[in-house]
This record gives structure tokens, C-alpha cells and sequence, in this order.
């Protein structure tokens, strides 16, 4: 499979790790979560290449962190929400758009090969497809802090990334959503929103999203452990 574009977003300002810099700038064994996102996708042969998202006033800075890492296409500027950074990534793919763009959290450092391989695989031949692990605890729908539903957890997942889709499917759903508007954390939902089918590659637990302080404990035990 020849064009695939893994797009690493770290555009956030991660308020809720409560630190001063970016959750994606702390670092791990003294290096920055991000580089070593950005390392591994190199890493992977299904990546051609990288196209890397930062918040924008610290161009300069991640331009600088990421010197030197293979594949690195360029460095652009995020936006406000998610999806305004992943549609600032559409657009500087414009001119030249690879078959297929895996969406990626970079405070996901530890996705394995093997999903990442198969994310794009299914991409590929099928439109759409979603890294995502079955959930081991039941999961309450609350509100006003009432427990108002219990989903069979047979039927739940965790979403997680990558994400990956056909270039053209990823536009045209960022396209009808930016027509209607509105506010999503998610990719899978606005290409659903234009009728295509997301299919899910089960990853195992270890795609740890880094979010709150109390992760970079174990984010920082489970990078040890994979650079043994
Ligand atoms: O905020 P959340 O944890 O959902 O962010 C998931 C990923 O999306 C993070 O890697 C974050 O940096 C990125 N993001 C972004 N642009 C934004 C908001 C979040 O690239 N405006």
C-alpha cells in the first residue's frame, strides 16, 4: 500500500494535566512525549509520511523538537477545537493528498505497529477504520449525577487512535460538517455522519492516552519497559 500519512496532533493545550506546558511536552526518561510519538510512526513501514500538528504559537519550538526524526513532512499550526487542527492538516495535504490519513493523538506514544499496520489496511480497502479496545468495566451513562443508563458491556469500546480513513472520505466529512456546524471530538462520528461504515481494530489497553498527571507514572513505566 503506497501513501499513507500518519497526522500526529498535538495541538491541545492539555488543561486538564494542570501543568504549565502542554501534557505533550512533558517528558519521559528526559524525553518529550511528542518526539517520541513522532519517533515511533517513523518507525512504522506503513508510514510514508508524517505531518505534524502544534499549537501554534510554538511552531519554532516543535519545528526544533522534531529536527532530525525521518519521514517529518512538515510542521503546521493547530487550531481552537480538534477538529479545526485536523482540518488545518486536510488542508496542507491538499495540493498533494496521500490515499490514506491516520489521524493520531500524540499523547498516544505507545500504539503498537501492528494497529497501526492494520488501522491503515482497513482504511485502505474499506473507507474507515478506528483503533478502539472493548471495555473491561461497565460504563454508566449519568446525568445530573443519577446513573441513567447501563449499555451491555459486551457492546462497548473505547475509542482510541489512530483513526484512519481515505483521504477524500475525511474531507468530505469535515466539508458537511463545517456546512452544518456544531462541536466533536471525533473523527469516526462525522465520517458516520456521511454514511460510511468506521470499522474497529481492536488494540490492546497499553494505547495509553495521557491525560491527567497521575498517567505520566504509568506512561513513564510502560516506556521503560518498551525500550527493554
Ligand atoms: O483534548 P483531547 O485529549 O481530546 O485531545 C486529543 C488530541 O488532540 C491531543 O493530542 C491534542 O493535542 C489534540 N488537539 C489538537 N488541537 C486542539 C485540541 C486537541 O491537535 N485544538
Amino acid at each position: 500500500m503506497n501513501k499513507v500519512t500518519a497526522v500526529l496532533l498535538a495541538g491541545g493545550r492539555g488543561n486538564r494535566m494542570g501543568a504549565q506546558v502542554p501534557k505533550q511536552e512533558l517528558e519521559l526518561d528526559g524525553r518529550k512525549i511528542y518526539r517520541i510519538a513522532a519517533e515511533r510512526f517513523a518507525s512504522f513501514s506503513i508510514v510514508g509520511t508524517i505531518l505534524f500538528v502544534c499549537p501554534a504559537d510554538r511552531l519554532d519550538a516543535y519545528k526544533a523538537g522534531l529536527a532530525g526524526i525521518p519521514k517529518v513532512r512538515a510542521v503546521i499550526a493547530g487550531g481552537d477545537e480538534r477538529h479545526d487542527s485536523v482540518w488545518n492538516a486536510l488542508e496542507a495535504l491538499r495540493n498533494d493528498p496521500p490515499a490514506v490519513v491516520l489521524m493520531h493523538d500524540a499523547v498516544r506514544p505507545f500504539v503498537t505497529g501492528r494497529t497501526v499496520a492494520e488501522v491503515a489496511r482497513v482504511a485502505a480497502e474499506h473507507g474507515a477504520a478506528t483503533a478502539a479496545a472493548r471495555a473491561v468495566d461497565t460504563l454508566y451513562g449519568v446525568r445530573d449525577g443519577i446513573v441513567a443508563e447501563i449499555p451491555d458491556r459486551r457492546t462497548m469500546w473505547h475509542a482510541q487512535t489512530p483513526q484512519g480513513f481515505r483521504y477524500d472520505i475525511l474531507r468530505r466529512a469535515h466539508e458537511e460538517f463545517r456546512k452544518k456546524g456544531g462541536a466533536t471530538t471525533d473523527d469516526t462520528r462525522l465520517v458516520q455522519a456521511i454514511g460510511t461504515p468506521v470499522r474497529v481494530v481492536e488494540e490492546p489497553l497499553t494505547n495509553l492516552k495521557i491525560t491527567g498527571p497521575a498517567d505520566i507514572a504509568i506512561a513513564a513505566a510502560l516506556y521503560r519497559e518498551l525500550k527493554e
